[in-house]
């Protein structure tokens, strides 16, 4: 622990700053206060955009004053102050009031220029402000005496707004702490030689810089040390763990020549891609090593990584070890056990039928909802290790499952699936089993890095060949009603040439919100809101009714499927549409990933806008997978031109994974990427954007790697293992060490 940073504030800026830093920051030492950096800077000669401002939000701006007149309230005792402000670009005024006050009405006059601190609200369609702080900025005593050129230039820092607090107030109290702060006592959590190649500031004039700057130079250069400190932190923390996993004793899968993984290689009905090989393997050596393998693999939609898996597992049940696979839904689960089984053919044994050949693998099924007698057979199979390969749910990891010999899990469609539960399969293993992590959907490689930056990546960028490309088109059935009708006609034209057909609905009910699971993917923020006046969103059982009595679709067999039903009917209807006996599927997002169904080839989706854009891209890959060309159908009633048209554009213009899910995470919020989704916390980066600072991330990634190689306890990088223990709150150390 560094003394200073660990100060109480008060010994450097007395109990009055520090309690008011504490009531409305909740900061308590002098580490804190110094790293709760300036959110932006504001130019002192320029004047904030009005029509900018948010709406109730404090807000921090600079604007000239054109008027100001007082007038006495009618109703009550006592007087107004307007002060109607501009910003000069001709982008609105804004009427600020304020109630009693005298000095308002003396200071505020035509043309000065202050700046004000408060909650921008909107009365009567004008924006305007509340009995604000202001400051009035020619009267600033940080300016006395500096020349008017140097002024233009000084930025003024603007600290995250809070009520209660304004950004000059922290100001003062953080100018305060730097000139009494033992600020060569501070840590430097960066390297010698990383900031003499970075030509980094060192820690004191860093601090100085990026809180009292003296032109805009000055702050990003303070910024630009602490943006890749904080990057070289996280890195080192992941690289450190990295480095402790594969420290961890794992029991060694090495491959048989003459096993079932050799057995099924030859009787595949095709040849695996090159990526699928190349992955196939690195698996195989990693698990043959006696540490931990711990892998994410990447895949488009559709690219292949089932069977990727599976091999795996064959590796792992030829050694001796268990294989675990965890898939996000019953739906899922039930889905991979059956074409897990048929792709395996004779080498899969069934627990119930027994007695054949050695050279085969019983496949256990377990989920939640299973009747009993199955449920406590499939549980005794795992025990004993009668089963070699346990595909299940969530309800594999209810203490009551336990494993003979789990060398390897695997978890299908990593975003649907929390942190905690594959660390609570981890548990289930004596020793630490293999690790993969199959994600659904592509993820930018800073996303990987920092998300995932503690598991290996490999990505699968290619399609088996055959693969039947995919067309997309856009519904808008608000300048075509007619389409309507000519989608089901469609369906039928589908139906008929002996295809099958998906229809997806944001909801299941009339009066429900859609069919999340935990864990599920929500839709976009942002998205539930603003659509105007709310209209009436397709729903599961609505459109089934409508379905029936649809002409276009008369003695078509049809079948509703979603999250509320009764697992036995899931499973029932999931049956009968891969038997191609229910020829068009209505369901909710249930289908959403893994299902694969070959013969489907058109999928309609209603009230596409509803769903965000990686979902429109897995949902549209379960169609032309059989070799047949997939249609996909993105209905919308919105108005061409509304914003959320942008992401069916989007998605019908590409059907690159990666490029749209770049595209999508532009769209959403950064906490949102390293937020709830996957870590179960919120973003605690200040500085550092993922998706912004690819460059800084890659190369801190890289150097945390040289220091920990060379370093693995970080004994002689004191400072930085500091920093790393400082940086990750519980919550984030939690998410790190469950990899
Ligand atoms: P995803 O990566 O989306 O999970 P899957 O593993 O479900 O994809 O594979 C999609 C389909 O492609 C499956 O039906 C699978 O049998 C088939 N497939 C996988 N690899 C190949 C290959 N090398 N050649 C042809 N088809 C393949
Ligand atoms: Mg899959």
């Amino acid at each position: 622990m560094n003394v200073e940073m660990e100060l109480g504030l008060e010994r450097r800026v007395g109990k009055r700053s520090a309690n008011a830093i504490e009531k409305h920051l909740g900061i308590t030492t002098v580490g804190g206060l110094l790293n709760h950096f300036p959110r932006k800077y504001i130019n002192r000669g320029d004047l904030t955009r009005i029509s900018e401002l948010p709406f109730d939000e404090e807000v921090t701006l600079i604007a000239r004053v054109v008027s100001n007149s007082t007038r006495q309230m009618r109703q009550r005792k006592g007087s107004i102050t307007d002060v109607l402000v501009t910003d000069d670009a001709g982008s609105g005024t804004l009427k600020i009031s304020f109630f009693n006050a005298r000095l308002p009405r003396v200071e505020l006059h035509a043309g000065r220029r202050v700046m004000f601190s408060g909650k921008v609200t909107r009365y009567q369609g004008s924006l305007g402000l509340t009995n604000p702080n202001y400051q009035l900025l020619d009267k600033d005593p940080d300016i006395a005496g500096t020349d008017p050129e140097k002024l233009a230039a000084m930025p003024i820092p603007i600290y995250p707004a809070t009520a209660g607090i304004t950004s000059w107030a922290i100001h003062n109290v953080v100018k305060a702490l730097l000139a009494t702060a033992d600020l060569d006592a501070l840590p430097d959590p960066l390297p010698a030689a990383i900031s003499a190649r970075q030509k980094f500031l060192p820690v004191p004039e860093a601090y100085r810089l990026i809180h009292t700057p003296e032109n805009a130079q000055d702050w990003r250069k303070a910024r630009d040390r602490f943006r890749y400190q904080e990057a070289l932190v996280l890195q080192s923390a992941l690289a450190r763990r990295r480095a402790q996993l594969s420290a961890e004793e794992a029991t060694a899968r090495r491959p048989v020549t003459d096993g079932l993984l050799a057995a099924f290689d030859r009787q595949l009905p095709f040849t695996l891609t090159a990526g699928q090989s190349a992955v196939g393997k690195t698996l195989a050596e990693e698990l043959s090593q006696n540490w931990p393998m711990n892998r994410l693999l990447q895949g488009e939609v559709g690219s292949g990584k089932t069977i990727v898996a599976l091999r795996a597992m064959l590796q792992v049940v030829d050694a001796g070890g268990q294989a675990a696979l965890l898939a996000p839904t019953e739906v899922l689960a039930a889905q991979h056990f059956e074409s897990i089984r048929r792709t395996l053919g004779p080498l899969a044994r069934d627990g119930l039928l027994g007695g054949l050949g050695d050279n085969a693998v019983q496949v256990s099924l377990l989920t939640g909802s299973m009747p009993t007698a199955a449920r406590k057979q499939a549980l005794l199979d795992a025990a004993s290790g009668t089963a070699g390969i346990v595909i299940g749910t969530h309800a594999l990891l209810s203490d009551n499952v336990t494993f003979f010999d789990l060398g390897l899990i695997v978890v299908d469609e990593q975003h649907r699936f929390g942190v905690e539960q594959r660390d609570a399969l981890r548990a289930k293993a004596s020793k630490p089993p293999h690790l993969l992590v199959m994600t659904a959907t592509p993820i930018p490689r800073t996303v990987a890095m920092t998300v995932f930056g503690d598991l290996e990546t490999s990505v699968l960028d290619e399609l088996p060949a055959g693969r039947a490309p995919i067309t997309t088109h856009v519904v808008g059935l608000a300048e075509n009603p007619a389409w309507a009708a000519r989608i089901w006609s469609r369906s039928r034209e589908e139906i008929e040439s002996g295809h099958q057909v998906y229809v997806v609905c944001p909801k299941i009910g009339a009066d429900d919100d859609g069919d999340f699971t935990p864990g599920e993917a929500e839709p976009d923020p942002g998205e539930l809101e603003g659509d105007g006046p709310a209209r009436e969103l397709a729903s599961v059982t609505a459109v089934v009714d409508h379905l029936k009595e649809e002409p276009a679709l008369s003695g078509v067999p049809l079948a509703p499927l979603h999250g509320r039903q009764d697992p036995v009917l899931k499973s029932e209807t999931m049956a009968s549409f891969t038997a191609n006996q229910t020829k068009l599927l209505v369901s909710t997002t249930v289908i959403e990933v893994g299902v694969d169904v070959h013969n489907a080839t058109l999928m309609v989706i209603l009230d596409a806008d509803r769903f965000g854009i990686s979902q429109l891209h897995q949902l549209r890959g379960r169609v032309g997978r059989g070799g047949l060309p997939g249609t996909c159908l993105l209905v919308t009633t919105l108005e061409p031109g509304h914003p959320s048209r942008r992401r069916l554009d989007a998605v019908a213009s590409t059907t690159d994974g990666f490029e749209l899910s770049q595209e999508d995470l532009k769209l959403r919020r950064e906490g949102d990427i390293l937020g709830a989704s996957q870590s179960g916390g919120r973003s605690t980066l200040k500085l550092l954007r993922v998706l912004e600072h690819e460059d800084i991330i890659a190369r801190a990634r890289q150097d945390a790697q040289q220091i920990v190689a060379a370093d693995p306890g970080l004994a002689g990088h004191a400072a930085l293992a500091e920093a790393i223990d400082e940086y990750l709150n519980p919550e984030k150390e939690a998410f790190l060490e469950r990899g």
